[in-house]
């Protein structure tokens, strides 16, 4: 969906080498009445896309940015497969299953001798938590009708950090979400408080490896234990998905002693984003139930229009079979040796990164060393200076790195956040902690954030000369100053930018 507040002054793209080859500039929302030659399309749009970030700067992303130019290879040889054709393209198809299995096998799915793992590859975790959701409702829904008890009211116990999927498979499928909401300190969610709010019509209790706020893995096996104490005293016998899309590939191979997996009894499906640290570019994720009677039958579509019978249980129909294959490629090449020591090398440079960032004193860091490799951290004090600012200032070295604030009921806390990916390297994160200094020194050395707020209100011309009054701060000493002058003409390059970026945003979602 591209929600665009975009006018350009005469509604068209202009592009400075292409005019090489084209006169006339292209209408930006109309389709042009004529063709142009390839090379000109290619340097009108490569010259556009100059201004995207960088994605291999890109630090607020968990998806993979860099593969190996062998696995780029058959991506494009890939390019023109469509995956549904699963009959004109078994060997894609049989690649798919062998991933399936794969992870299935990495989960500790029960399977017993030559069993095949019961899963589907997907577009990405929210397709699979889809899925994963709409046949926990189901199996939900068919076991109420039995027993002729209402089922129009489900419901899903998670933490209040869950990611923005959740929500959507909620208000899209029609499921009451319960959140357990966070406090400061605790930034996931309270197995004890999760199992308290499970009732007769909760379809699953939804866990996290690896909270999209700081990482942190949710203790699985502790709401496994209680939830089976529950399910015993009220005859319910209410599941647990594991929502282990960043946390899927990093705790099989970093900490295989932990139980979050089917080796939890009431663990009944699991999900992992194939392009986060399965380390394929984006378009791919998994889900993978523990036994076929999890998924219910009629969920399941068997279509024969492309030749021989075919099972489908996706939202979509057609998609690219490029990243199936890309997955299976990462997963032959590294094996369980190479994704160990891929994890294992994000996990030291995500603790250099942490180290480097408290040794400055200034930072409380909220991730933990057990958990998704990323660094999660608050300023100390942030009264005259805070994290967005800290972002916004980071632009400037090319760093893209996010601020926001955590979920309920622990939205006062702000934080920044710097996933370490494969292709962020030890002396990226020396640099970036330089680069953090810095911007840190800067922000000393300015006004406070509402210091300058008042002295801009003054610059518009319209002085708040009561607020002022009311924080105490003596404009006066600003106007003579240096400083003053650098935030006038600051807050003028700022609108200026502002104004820019306003005409030619195009956000898509
Ligand atoms: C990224 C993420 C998702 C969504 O995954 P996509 O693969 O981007 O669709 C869901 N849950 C968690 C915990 C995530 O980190």
């Amino acid at each position: 969906m591209a929600l665009s507040s975009a006018t350009d002054s005469d509604g068209s793209i202009h592009s400075t080498f292409a005019s090489r080859y084209v006169q006339e500039s292209l209408p930006r929302f109309q389709i042009p009445s004529r063709s142009i030659p390839k090379d000109a399309a290619y340097q009108i749009i490569s010259d556009e896309l100059m201004l995207d970030g960088n994605p291999r700067l890109n630090l607020a992303s968990f998806v993979t940015t860099w593969m190996e130019p062998e696995c780029d290879k058959l991506i494009m040889q890939a390019i023109n497969k469509n995956y549904v054709d699963m009959d004109e393209y078994p060997v894609t198809t049989e690649l798919q299953n062998r991933c399936v299995n794969i992870i299935a096998n990495l989960f500790n799915a029960p399977l017993g001798d030559g069993e095949e793992a019961v899963g589907v590859g997907t577009v990405g975790s929210s397709e699979a938590i889809m899925l994963a959701g709409l046949a926990f409702k189901r199996k939900w829904q068919n076991k109420r009708k039995a027993e002729g008890k209402p089922y129009d009211k489900p419901n899903i116990v998670t933490g209040a950090n869950v990611q923005v999927c959740w929500e959507k498979f909620a208000r899209y499928f029609e499921v009451e979400l319960k959140e357990v909401k966070l406090k400061k300190d605790y930034y996931i969610m309270d197995p004890v408080k999760a199992v308290e709010m499970v009732d007769e019509n909760t379809i699953c209790v939804a866990a996290i490896l690896g909270s999209t706020y700081n990482g942190e893995f949710e203790d699985v096996k502790l709401v496994n234990d209680l939830l089976i104490q529950k399910n015993k005293e009220t005859g319910w016998d209410t599941p647990i998905h594991v929502d282990a899309a960043s946390g899927g590939f990093i705790a099989p191979f970093l900490y295989p002693e932990l139980e979050w997996d089917f080796r939890l009894p009431l663990v009944k499906s699991i999900n992992v984003s194939g392009h986060k640290y399965g380390l394929v570019y984006a378009g791919i994720g998994w889900v993978i139930w523990r036994a076929k009677q999890d998924l219910p039958e009629e969920l399941i579509f068997h279509i024969n229009y492309l030749g021989a019978d075919q099972p489908t249980f996706t939202l979509n129909f057609s998609k690219g079979a490029s990243q199936i294959i890309a997955q299976y490629y990462q997963l032959i090449r590294l094996g369980f040796e190479g994704y160990r020591n891929i994890m294992g090398n994000c996990a030291a440079n995500a603790k250099a990164l942490s180290d480097g960032l408290v040794r400055t004193g200034r930072f409380n860091i909220l991730s933990k060393e057990i958990g998704v490799p990323l660094v999660a951290f608050s300023l100390k004090d942030s009264s005259r200076h805070d994290e967005y600012e800290i972002s916004d200032h980071l632009r400037r070295f090319g760093w893209i790195v996010p601020a926001y604030t955590m979920a309920p009921d622990a939205q006062e806390v702000k934080l920044l956040r710097v996933v370490v990916r494969e292709d962020f390297n030890r002396s990226l994160a020396e640099r970036l902690v330089h680069d953090i200094e810095k911007v840190l020194h800067e922000l000393d050395t300015l006004p406070s954030k509402i210091a300058r707020e008042v002295v801009a209100s003054l610059v518009d011309g319209h002085p708040e000369l009561k607020e002022v009054k009311d924080l105490g701060i003596d404009v006066t000493q600003f106007k003579s100053s240096a400083v003053f002058n650098e935030i006038v003409n600051s807050q003028k390059a700022v609108k200026a930018w502002k104004k820019f970026v306003a005409q030619k945003a195009n956000r898509v979602c």
